[in-house]
């Protein structure tokens, strides 16, 4: 069985077919894990043995005829999501031998529908950053130049799809961090729009903007991934309760007459081989039938640091949680509380983490907090405003994910705000809300090496339908 070429839409033909089971496919990428991970280090954990056992209860299931899209399909979680008897570290010295009380609301839903849990992926402490640099344990290696990052901060889950260690995987995207890393790794990243998917059990990094979405291989495979995991939660107040469609229903519609917007801002100054590949998609897309529309999205310069102040802002307020006195990193020995905090926290902490606790405290402290948070929320309000005018005018609009290729592990990771500015293209859609989803655009070439990048597709609130359709489209043509 050639793993390269399996999707989840592949291996359920197989499974329904009984050409296999799901312990077999279970054992395959399992095995897969033991050869790559030594190099590639996506994984923090693997259960093999809570896979083989899930593998036999679905392959019961797959016996009694059940039809379940996701059914014996083995999956990847980014350990930032809380898994009942797994640890969940968070990718912090701080959670280190933290095992949850309680699955995540996707991980239950996933339970549920019989996809197998393998293991848990690496990522940037508590999810900050964009490299994987930021994991208290190890960095992870992009699958196609090992030297180079998968991206962040959901690197671990992108790199083992990219490896073909698992069928799909799962990550979070606050500012960026599905996409961005899928851009790097050649998958499909989708970040449903903020509230489509419940955030019950996942550890907050910016609670205004967090969401769980899937990185597989097709538009198709996310699309099923999607429809098992989103829903109404009652355990997460800002959870949608508009209904979940059925997001491959129409996923082999055509182009004609869609509207499709290119930011201009996005594209000023961008390296010329990747808007050279973006520039050959749009032309399919136009050949096709869509209507191409120029738009300017022009609060666009001021997404970056309106999202560099209200993110730390929230973070610093999440993590305020984080005393050591429950759960986490703790010297009992200490008995003054004052210290005992301290200990806890700064042993624990890593630096961006505490650099983000800081800027945050800062930001909302007395006397600063109308200059800068009340601010970058007023902010906020107008880029909001900008995509919904454009939205007037367009269904989806076309960007690059990433100004460049992978960069090297070690080359940016001293330098706070060139990291930041990763998220160039990707903080807007996060600021707003909206569905967004990075796809491959092709290969450019740097150092001698070729290198995959993604492009963009942005989509109104719960417009997830149109950016699915318009990635299956592109996909296959
Ligand atoms: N790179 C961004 C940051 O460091 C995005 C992180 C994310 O989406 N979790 O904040």
């Amino acid at each position: 069985m050639d793993l390269n070429k399996l999707t989840i839409t592949k291996a359920r033909k197989l499974l329904d077919s009984g050409q296999i089971s799901a312990q077999d496919l279970t054992r395959k990428y399992l095995k897969v894990i033991e050869e790559k991970d030594k190099e590639i280090k996506a994984c923090l954990l693997v259960d093999k043995k809570g896979a083989i056992r899930q593998a036999k209860e679905a392959d019961k299931r797959l016996k009694q005829g059940e039809k379940t899209p996701l059914l014996g399909i083995p999956y990847l979680a980014k350990d930032i999501l809380m898994t009942k008897d797994l640890k969940t570290t968070a990718g912090s010295k701080f959670l280190e031998d933290y095992t949850a009380p309680y699955n995540a609301f996707v991980i239950e839903k996933l339970n549920k529908a019989g996809a197998i849990l393998l293991g848990k992926t690496n990522l940037d402490e508590f999810a900050h950053g964009s490299s994987t640099e930021n994991s208290a344990f190890f960095s992870t290696h992009n699958p196609y130049d090992l030297e180079r990052t998968p991206g962040g901060s959901s690197g671990g889950s992108a790199a083992a799809l990219a490896a073909d260690m698992c069928l799909f995987s799962l990550g979070t995207d606050t500012g960026g961090s599905i996409r961005q890393p899928a851009s790097y790794c050649n998958v499909i990243g989708l970040k449903p729009s903020y509230g489509r998917v419940s955030r019950s059990g996942l550890m907050a990094m910016t609670s205004s903007t967090d969401v769980i979405g899937p990185f597989s291989k097709t538009a198709r495979d996310s699309a099923l991934v999607l429809k098992t995991i989103a829903g109404h939660d009652k355990k997460d107040a800002s959870s949608l309760k508009e209904s979940v469609v059925d997001y491959s229903k129409d996923l082999d519609k055509d182009v004609k007459g869609l509207k499709v917007g290119v930011v201009k801002e996005y594209f000023q100054g961008l390296n010329k081989d990747i808007k050279e590949l973006i520039d050959k998609k749009i032309e399919i897309l136009k050949k096709q039938g869509a209507e191409i529309v120029p738009i300017s999205l022009k609060y666009s310069k001021y997404s970056v640091p309106t999202y560099y102040i209200i993110t730390p802002s929230e973070i610093s307020s999440n993590l305020a949680r984080f005393d050591g006195v429950l759960w986490g990193l703790s010297d009992e020995k200490i008995k003054d509380l004052k210290k005992y905090y301290q200990n806890s926290r700064s042993k624990g902490f890593g630096q961006e983490t505490k650099r983000r606790i800081i800027l945050g405290t800062f930001s909302l402290s007395a006397g600063y907090a109308d200059k800068y948070y009340k601010k970058a929320q007023t902010v906020r309000e107008l880029i909001k405003k900008d995509f919904k005018t454009a939205f007037d005018k367009v269904d989806v609009l076309i960007a690059p994910t990433t100004p460049h290729p992978a960069f090297k592990l070690g080359e940016q990771i001293n330098d706070p705000l060139t990291m930041y500015l990763e998220d160039i293209y990707l903080a807007g859609a996060s600021l707003a809300g909206l569905a967004a989803l990075s796809m491959p655009a092709g290969f450019v070439k740097k150092d001698n090496k070729e290198l995959p990048v993604g492009l963009q597709l942005i989509a109104p609130k719960l417009k997830e339908t149109t950016i699915l359709e318009t990635a299956n489209f592109l996909e296959n043509n």
